[in-house]
């Protein structure tokens, strides 16, 4: 048996992708400065998860894997080469856009950024390969800069190149895996993983997201695939405000169904801790509580169908506050242990809102969701 449940990937060169401050306020007229505040999405969220994860014990209770810089060839799986060198030109100062794509207004890029991509998509295959090869059962890669906007040749939504896409094709390159399921319950919806397997009924991709949010059109209930891929996109968009019981539910009515019927011999997670209730760039109400059981109830759905064998990326979370709380109690469910953390906010009345709420226009989505995907699955 293993004797590491749970492996973990960190590297502090992922730090070294540095989102810097905002510090001025747009008027109609112009702009006036302001003292300085981070990034939505600053390393010092990704330091302050370590900072948890360290401070709870759960560090030295999981297996260290070592985070690898990706090669170009197992970058070009998705990304165009042409990208790959435009961004590696853009870090080193050229331009943001060109024949070879372009990075959004929103993605920063520093000197250390690219170096922090490569190591994080590295990561995310390092982490794959250890649950793979039998090290551990499962595995936490706690990687930056996050990935799933990322586009063949886009940086967008602060993510640079898609760690997740590039985590699926390892599994089958390397290891000759057919069948592979992707969950995103980041809040955003993964454009850029549904783009990478649109077409293709071996990757099975389920995304929960916020509805009509970002990026715009993207993730609709409608968007299932094309060709052979039709019916393995399941998008599962959830309305503001759908809380702890809102997704469990979306969990037990569709993602583990839909996950047993497929049967993936791997599954990965797409974990953005963004649809906490205290994030600053959605509005789902999600707790730590909450984030403990939906990792659980896919541990369990893991060692029903591929013998336990589950990897997780970080994906978003902009709570510098409790982003490392939601994160702690989904490593707790991966690792199987009760670390005593105890919430930031418990006793108080927002966070027993959070618990509780289960709103009508949450059992009417997923009753259309349900409806809708069960043309292609016993829903
Ligand atoms: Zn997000």
């Amino acid at each position: 048996m293993f004797s590491y449940r749970t492996g973990f990937v960190f590297d502090e060169r992922f730090l070294a992708h540095d989102t810097g401050v905002e510090a001025v306020v747009k008027t109609r007229t112009g702009t006036f400065p302001v003292s300085p505040e981070s990034h939505p999405s600053s390393s010092f969220i990704i330091q302050r998860i370590k900072e948890f994860l360290d401070g709870t014990g759960l560090t030295k209770r999981m297996f260290p894997i070592p985070a690898r810089m990706a090669t170009e060839d197992e970058l070009a799986v998705y990304h165009t080469r042409e990208y790959i060198a435009g961004i590696r030109a853009c870090v080193a100062g050229g331009p943001l856009k060109g024949d070879w794509g372009d990075v959004d207004d929103e993605t920063v890029l520093s000197a250390g950024s690219y170096e922090a991509a490569l190591y994080a998509a590295g990561g995310g295959m390092n982490a794959v390969s250890a649950v793979l090869e039998g090290q551990v059962r499962n595995a936490y890669a706690l990687l930056r800069p996050p990935c799933h906007h990322a586009m063949s040749n886009q940086a967008m939504g602060f993510c640079i190149f898609n760690n997740t896409v590039i985590a699926a094709h390892h599994a089958r390159s390397r290891y000759g895996l057919e069948r592979i399921m992707i969950v995103d319950w980041d809040v955003h919806h993964g454009n850029g993983i549904q783009d990478a397997f649109y077409e293709e009924n071996g990757v099975l991709f389920v995304s929960l997201h916020q509805q009509n949010w970002y990026p715009k059109l993207a993730g609709e209930l409608e968007q299932v695939g094309k060709g052979a891929g039709v019916g393995y996109t399941v998008n599962i968009p959830l309305p503001p405000g759908t809380g702890d019981r809102g997704y469990r539910a979306a969990f037990e009515q569709l993602v583990l169904p839909i996950g047993r019927q497929f049967r993936p011999q791997l599954i990965l997670i797409t974990a953005g801790q963004d649809a906490s209730w205290l994030d600053p760039l959605a509005q789902m109400m999600m707790t730590m509580d909450g984030y403990r059981t939906l990792a659980a109830l896919m541990v369990d759905l893991a060692d029903e169908v591929c013998d336990g064998r589950l990897v997780m990326l970080q994906a978003g979370g902009y709570s510098a506050a409790y982003v490392p709380y939601c994160t702690v109690g989904a490593v707790e469910a991966l690792a199987d242990v009760e670390t005593g953390i105890i919430d930031l906010y418990a006793g108080s009345a927002e966070l027993e809102r959070s618990q509780t709420i289960l709103e009508p226009q949450t059992l009417d989505a997923l009753a259309a969701a349900r409806s809708w995907h069960r043309q292609w699955w016993k829903l």
